[in-house]
């Protein structure tokens, strides 16, 4: 039997539990610092409210998720986000203004509704509309998202879309980002068509696959972790804090709690600063890769109102939204979550949260929780002018819970994979930081982990 010890219990690790207990031969036990499982994904009930803390769906265009939800049974909890709602709005010079239709990601399509959307200066309707002359690079070098926007479609593209949509799902600065390590296909795109523009025309002509693009659960993510955890129990220890891995000749030595664990194989599926704290005494060369692995913090705050939402002067009829650098703002967006799911709030009630943090505005995250809730409103009103008085708020804080996928970061993680195997074989690691940050990423970067343990690794 080989013995593999597991370290967090995230997505990431929760998957690879899963997968370790779908194998023969492995005998496998998870081991979590917190009280619970689930790491990120948290889903709070209150007075009908279903709350969510940290992730709230997943993007179905990447397999990993909705398959691990039909493997579980889940198929009938899955929930589509709601498509005749999918607008989204970007602050413009202090308004909120509708990202036009036929934008796909940050593209336009279709020229008419570009053409009368007050969200871009003629000036840069005009660069956009030049895209398709601007020669595509043809070497694979990285580059920064903002880079790359400005490149095909120009500056005012890169602050108004490329910032807000494309880095905001990272919550990272763009200058910094990598194209490479997030959205690689604009990449393959740009050299396949010539041109973004000409490449998602293309590609609208295809037949749609008929799924959403985001689903969650009826009962918010949570609901995941707990159908995925329930038959893994027994082999998961809680409240344990792994303070470091020792090697000897013929196992690892996990140190946790005054006591030791040996192991033959390690999954190592912490936040990168922890995995690296954890691989010093064994591999001090991956964990100072691992440390340059950078990471930001963000706070979420949920409101919940009673309708109708009072001095609104643009009604709620979208999925949010999302704020460019140049508008100064103390907040980062703001999601329409009973918008955007449905049951989230309960009979003629609305439900929302508000990002607050990042690169921009770690400083507001020193605030209590009651500070927090009065700088989101205080926004709200600014922005939006929302003066509602909120019937349940909730506040989520995640110290550097987001890592930043910096240019040259896939180098980075074939140099670190590479060291790791040579100088600590048998530890693996999974997680957020490393190749993708949605949730299906995670999923498919616990099971593949599980899946090198056993020697099945299919790529
Ligand atoms: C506010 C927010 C919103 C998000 N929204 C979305 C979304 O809508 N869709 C989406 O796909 N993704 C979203 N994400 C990203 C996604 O939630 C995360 O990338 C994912 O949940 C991370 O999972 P993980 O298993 O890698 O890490 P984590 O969830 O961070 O789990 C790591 C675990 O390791 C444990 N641990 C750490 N150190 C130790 C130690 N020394 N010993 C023992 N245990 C340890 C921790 O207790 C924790 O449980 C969001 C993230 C945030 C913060």
């Amino acid at each position: 039997m080989k013995r593999v010890v597991i370290i967090g219990g995230g997505m990431a690790g929760l998957a690879a539990a899963h997968e370790c207990q779908q194998q023969e031969g492995i005998e496998w036990q998870l081991l979590d610092a917190s009280d619970r499982l689930g790491g990120k994904i948290v889903t709070d009930h209150v007075d009908g409210f279903v709350i969510e803390g940290g992730p709230d769906s997943f993007i179905t265009q990447k397999p990993a998720g909705v398959a691990l939800c039909e493997e579980l049974g889940l198929e009938s909890e899955l929930i589509p986000c709601n498509s005749a709602a999918q607008k989204v709005f970007i602050l413009s010079n202090g308004q909120l203004c509708e990202l036009p239709e036929g934008f796909r990601l940050t593209v336009p399509t279709r020229l008419m509704p570009f053409l009368r959307s007050p969200l871009f200066s003629w000036r840069a309707k005009v660069r956009m509309g030049l895209e398709p002359l601007v020669p595509p690079k043809r070497d694979n070098e990285d580059e920064s998202i903002s880079a790359f926007i400005t490149r095909r479609l120009g500056k005012e593209a890169a602050d108004k879309i490329g910032g807000p949509l494309m880095a905001g799902i990272y919550v990272a600065d763009p200058e910094r980002l990598s194209l490479l390590s997030t959205f690689p296909m604009f990449r393959t795109l740009e050299q396949k068509y010539g041109s973004l523009i000409h490449a998602m025309r293309h590609m609208a002509k295809r037949p749609a696959s008929g799924q959403p693009m985001f689903m969650s659960m009826k009962q918010g993510m949570g609901q995941l972790v707990q159908a995925i955890s329930q038959p893994l129990l027994k082999s998961c220890q809680l409240g344990v804090h792994v303070d470091a891995i020792e090697q000897s000749e013929t196992e690892f030595r996990i140190l946790c709690n005054n006591r030791e664990i040996g192991a033959d194989e390690i999954i190592l599926a912490t936040p990168p600063a922890q995995a690296a704290q954890l691989l010093e005494k064994i591999d001090a060369a991956s964990a100072t890769e691992l440390r340059q692995i950078r990471t930001v913090s963000t706070a979420t705050v949920s409101l919940g109102f009673a309708l109708p939402l009072e001095g609104i002067h643009q009604p709620m009829d979208g999925f949010g939204f999302v704020i460019p650098a140049s508008e100064n703002r103390r907040i980062l967006a703001c999601t329409w979550s009973s918008m955007k799911f449905p049951g989230r709030a309960p009979q003629d009630h609305a439900l929302m949260r508000v990002f607050i943090g990042g690169e921009r505005g770690e400083q507001w995250l020193d605030r209590d929780d009651e500070g927090l809730v009065k700088l989101a409103l205080a926004e709200l009103e600014s922005i939006w002018g929302l003066t509602s008085v909120p019937v349940v708020s909730r506040v989520y804080r995640w110290p550097n819970g987001n890592p930043q996928y910096d240019v040259g970061h896939a180098q980075r993680m074939h140099q670190l994979l590479e060291s790791l195997a040579a100088r600590a074989p048998g530890i693996h690691l999974a997680g957020s930081g490393y190749r993708g940050i949605g949730l299906p990423d995670c999923i498919a970067s616990g099971r593949g982990a599980a899946q090198r343990v056993v020697g099945n690794e299919l790529t």
